[in-house]
C-alpha cells in the first residue's frame, strides 16, 4: 500500500475517486485537515486540524459492485476490532458508524468506481480524536472522542488502522461479507435494543434490533416477524 499524506484537501475521497483510474496499486490518503468530508446522502463529516484523523483508502477488487455490499460493515469490524486492540473498546452502529458510549466516534463511506477489470473501493474514514465544543455544536449532537489515543504516536495509530483494514480487505476478497457477520455481531451497539428506522425522518421500521445477516443486512424483529433491512440510504435511531 503507497502511503501520501497532505496538508489540506477538501476531501481525501473525492481526491482517489478522481485519480482511481491512474493508480496502479492500492494508496492510502492522510489529510492533516479535511474541509469538505462527506458522510451518506450527501451528509458532511466535520473535522478539525490536529483533532482528528481523516484518511481515504483506495483498494481494487476483482468483483462487481453487488459483491461489495457488507464492506462498510466489515470494515467498521476492521476499525473496532483495531481500536479494541489499543485498548480503546467501541461498538458498531449500523450500517457504517463505530461508537463509544453511544456516541459516533468514527464514520466510515465506501464508494466505488468502476476500474479496467473490476471496481476500486473508496474507503473513507474520519476519526474523532479530540472533540473541541464548538465542532460538537456545529455537529449538532454529542459525539465522542478518544483524547488518550490523540497522544498516541500519529504514524503508530494510523500504521496500527492500516494493518487492521487491509488484514480485513484481504479477508474479505475471499469470504465476502459473511465470515463477518459473527465478529459485527460480537460489537453490535443495539443488540436486544428496540430501534427505529428512518428513511428522511420518517419511521419505516420498529422492532428488536437482532443483529445482521450473512449479507450485513440488520434483521428486525417487529410486528411483521423478522425482516431484513438493506442499507440504503436509511438511518438507524434507537427509541
Ligand atoms: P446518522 O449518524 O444520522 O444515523 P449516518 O450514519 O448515515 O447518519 P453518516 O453519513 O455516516 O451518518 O455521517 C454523517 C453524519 O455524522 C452527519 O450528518 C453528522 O450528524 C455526523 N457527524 C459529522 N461530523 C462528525 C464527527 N466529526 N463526529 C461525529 N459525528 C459527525
Amino acid at each position: 500500500v503507497n502511503v501520501e499524506v497532505i496538508p489540506e484537501t477538501g476531501s481525501t475521497s473525492a481526491d482517489l475517486l478522481a485519480r482511481a483510474s491512474s493508480l496502479s496499486a492500492p494508496l492510502l490518503l492522510i489529510a492533516e485537515h479535511q474541509t469538505a468530508g462527506r458522510g451518506r446522502a450527501g451528509r458532511s463529516w466535520l473535522s478539525s486540524a490536529g483533532n482528528s484523523l481523516t484518511f481515504s483508502l483506495a483498494w481494487k477488487f476483482e468483483a462487481g459492485p453487488q459483491a461489495l455490499s457488507g464492506l462498510p460493515l466489515a470494515l467498521g469490524v476492521a476499525v473496532a476490532e483495531t481500536l479494541g486492540r489499543l485498548g480503546q473498546q467501541v461498538r458498531l452502529k449500523w450500517p457504517n458508524d463505530v461508537l463509544k458510549d453511544r456516541d459516533k466516534l468514527a464514520g466510515i463511506l465506501v464508494e466505488t468506481t468502476a476500474a479496467e477489470r473490476g471496481i476500486w473501493a473508496v474507503i473513507g474514514i474520519g476519526l474523532n480524536l479530540v472533540m473541541p465544543d464548538e465542532m460538537e455544536r456545529d455537529i449538532g449532537r454529542s459525539v465522542a472522542a478518544v483524547p488518550w489515543l490523540a497522544r498516541m504516536d500519529r504514524d503508530a495509530l494510523m500504521a496500527a488502522l492500516l494493518d487492521g483494514l487491509a488484514g480485513v480487505l484481504r479477508e474479505f476478497e475471499h469470504t465476502g461479507f459473511a465470515a463477518f457477520a459473527a465478529r459485527w455481531n460480537l460489537l453490535h451497539a443495539y443488540q436486544g435494543e428496540v430501534v427505529r428506522i428512518l428513511d428522511n425522518g420518517a419511521v419505516l421500521h420498529e422492532g428488536v434490533a437482532a443483529g445482521v445477516d450473512d449479507a450485513g443486512r440488520l434483521l428486525l424483529d417487529g410486528a411483521e416477524g423478522r425482516i431484513a433491512i438493506a442499507a440504503g440510504d436509511v438511518s438507524l435511531r434507537v427509541k
